[in-house]
């Protein structure tokens, strides 16, 4: 059977269980296979119904009597049953798992593993997995665990695929030789493993293959880039060099290296292709500035995006100071922004020299007269679509250089895979005077205690500087809260553990009581953008002391005079995330304090003290790579399309050797042609790893 037929072709498979199955992804037979277990339960050794013991245990038998009920309690079933071998039974209770009715055949023997222990008085099996004994290795007692989809549960899945066994034996390789087998091995021991060492096996080789493929992409990405046509622009060393001179500062030594990578990029009659990353506050507006500058004066526009109106005006205001004594035409393009097609109309006759904006730069009647250079600030917050749509904005048969940055660290491992088809300047050095924010970790219950006191003081200090913040009457707080409205229950966070959340609006009102002095005042996400700016411009302005956000402050405006964070739930975030939100404060002269605010009385975890320890973000985002894997951090960055089923992406070793195979199998042209199943499958990652 061929791996591209659609699932409906598979015994078993019905047009309902279709339906299904299409839902969550798995449209062809190939989808199927490679929906593999994400995890195996143990059903080796079963011991006798008499002689079990309290604590976990496998039983093998028959299930009768099973029935539901509904509890006082809403929402809470119980599904009841009765399992016998030769030597006794056993009650078994599955609590909101009604589909266990009809999991089970009469006369048909189940394993069954979970504990065995005292329930409202009575001894019982409590929610055990339970598996058919026909479909179970003998020897091994080894059976795989499938996610759920909508009804079809992980023994769904088992049923369809012992029925689909003698599939695996045609499956053909995708990849060239490889090392650790064949691939008709490997998805046959993902399903049906006979021992733990033929479960390494396959995911070592599963691993491989991801990798190779997310690394061939990257690199097919470089290339089509590499066939593009681009402005080439001339390094322009004295009028670069009479910028530097003017500004207020002295650039840091990683900003003129940043800077130095990009000039010589953007001499290439190639396109650019380059990310700019550094920590908050790192200074990479201006580096967008002095490349924004080498672009004008090689005679093209440019396009700077940024995620927010704010942002947007602030990155105008600042390179306005810079860059309009030069002779650059600047405009701002919101939302807000009056006369537009006025504008606009100076942007297509290519008046304009630079122009800063927010989505409204992506509209169709923005038009360039030669847009060469196109800046995305912060641009894991735009999609591919977008970026594309500013990307072909420039003049036909030529692509714009394209400068993106973040402040998102991408650690090693990620650089040489999803993002291997980028260059990447690091801008790894502060700019001087900036302290790093003293963190430390405080748990809820210690709030009034601890916290207030401290909260109190900062609304009392003198103003960090007279034109920071020129209402305020003391220094300004942010306190940051996980949820715009209150959450039903308790809610899973990232430890493991569960969290009280309390929301924005519940912590604004709580902390307007505290400090009935003071104004507080909130800001979310689903707020309109004109009363968010409204907010954050009175917030810039000191007429808001304490601003209660959720994170859309990560991407954020300047307020040197806001010296105090607190970030409640603090262990419901990843490590970058939170290092980025502190970055919001310790932007002026004065001691810049973060507490990051643990759920009730939870004891700060490894990941938070790290937090706490460290002010590397690079570092922390390493540490968080490697605690929680790059799905949970990197698929907010790619919007969601980044989830590797198997491969982690810190196995460096599997990492350096796909790299190299990958750059053998490019070399010779006739692979393109020959592997087509693994060329087909790796459009989906070009659309990943591409910036553009
Ligand atoms: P980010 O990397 O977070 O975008 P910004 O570009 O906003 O950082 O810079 C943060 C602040 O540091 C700005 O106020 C900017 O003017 C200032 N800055 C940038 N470079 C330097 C420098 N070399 N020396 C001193 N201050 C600098
Ligand atoms: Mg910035």
């Amino acid at each position: 059977m061929g791996l591209m037929e659609p699932v409906e072709e598979l015994k078993g498979v019905g047009p309902k269980t279709a339906v299904v199955l299409k839902k969550y992804g798995i449209r062809t037979v190939r989808d199927f296979l490679y929906n593999l277990p994400r995890d195996y339960e143990n059903y080796e050794a079963p011991t006798s119904i008499a002689e079990m013991r309290p604590g976990k245990v496998v039983i093998k038998g028959q299930i009768t009597d099973l029935k539901t009920r509904q509890t006082r309690r809403r929402n809470l079933t119980i599904t009841e049953g009765i399992i016998r071998d030769r030597t006794g039974s056993v009650k078994v209770v599955w609590f909101n798992q009604r589909y266990r009715e009809r999991q089970f055949s009469p006369g048909v023997e189940y394993f069954f593993t979970g504990n065995y222990e005292l329930k409202n008085g009575r001894y019982s099996l409590i929610s055990p997995s339970a598996a058919e004994v026909t479909y179970i290795d003998a020897k091994s007692g080894l059976s795989p665990v499938y996610v759920a989809h909508g009804r079809l549960k992980s023994n769904d899945f088992r049923r369809l695929m012992v029925k689909s066994r003698d599939i695996f034996i045609s499956i053909p390789d995708m990849l060239p030789t490889v090392k650790q087998g064949t691939r008709a091995k490997a998805l046959f021991y993902a399903h049906f493993p006979n021992s733990l060492k033929s479960i390494q096996g396959s995911h070592d080789y599963l691993a491989y293959e991801e990798l190779f493929e997310l690394i061939l992409a990257s690199q097919l990405n470089r290339r089509e880039n590499d066939k593009l046509q681009a402005e080439s622009i001339v390094f322009n060393a004295p009028k670069i060099r009479e910028l530097v001179a003017s500004l207020p500062f002295k650039l840091t030594g990683a900003q003129r290296r940043a800077a130095w990578d990009i000039f010589q990029d953007m001499e290439k009659s190639t396109p650019m292709n380059r990310l700019l990353q550094g920590d908050v506050g790192s200074g990479k507006t201006m580096v967008a500035g002095m490349s924004a500058y080498e672009a004008f004066l090689g005679g093209v526009q440019v396009a700077l995006l940024a995620p927010t109106a704010i942002l947007a005006s602030q990155h105008y205001e600042g390179l306005k100071q810079i860059l309009e004594p030069l002779g650059v035409k600047i405009a701002l393009l919101t939302g807000a922004t009056k006369k537009k097609a006025e504008l606009k109309k100076q942007i297509i006759s290519g008046e304009v020299d630079l122009v800063i904006g927010t989505h409204a730069l992506l509209t169709d009647d923005t038009e360039f007269a030669k847009l060469g250079l196109v800046i995305i600030d912060e641009q894991h917050r735009f999609g591919v679509e977008q970026r594309q749509k500013l990307m072909l904005k420039s003049p036909a048969g030529l692509a714009p250089h394209l400068l993106a940055m973040t402040a998102t660290p991408i650690p090693r491992s990620l650089q040489l895979t999803v993002f291997g088809d980028l260059d990447i300047s690091i801008l790894d050095e502060m700019p001087m005077g900036r302290k790093p924010v003293s963190t430390s970790i405080i748990a809820e219950v210690e709030t009034k205690e601890k916290l207030y006191p401290l909260i109190e003081q900062v609304l009392a200090s003198q103003p960090d500087a007279k034109k920071h913040g020129a209402k305020a009457h003391g220094q300004q707080v942010y306190w940051v809260c996980k949820a715009i409205d209150e959450v039903p229950g308790d809610a899973l966070n990232v430890d493991g553990g569960k969290s009280e959340i309390t929301s924005v609006k519940k912590r604004c009102k709580r902390l307007q009581e505290v400090f009935p002095k003071a104004k507080v005042e909130f800001l979310h996400g689903k707020m309109k953008p004109a009363e968010k700016d409204d907010v954050m411009e009175r917030f810039s302005a000191g007429e808001i002391d304490i601003l209660v956000s959720t994170t859309v402050i990560e991407v954020g405006v300047d307020v040197p005079n806001a010296t105090l964070m607190v970030i409640e739930n603090a262990e419901s975030y990843g490590l970058a995330q939170l290092h980025q939100l502190r970055g919001r404060v310790g932007r002026g002269a004065s001691a810049a304090y973060c507490y990051l605010l643990t759920s009730g009385d939870m004891r700060p975890t490894r990941r938070l003290s790290e937090v706490a320890r460290s002010n590397d973000g690079f570092h922390l985002a390493e540490v968080d790579l490697k605690l929680r894997g790059p799905g949970e951090i990197y698929g907010a960055l790619q919007h969601g399309a980044l989830d590797l089923r198997i491969a982690t992406l810190s196995d460096t070793k599997l990492i350096a050797r796909a790299r190299k195979d990958v750059e053998v199998f490019l070399q010779k042209t006739e692979n393109m042609v020959k592997y087509k199943e693994l060329m087909n499958g790796i459009t989906k990652y070009q659309q990943i790893t591409t910036l553009n």
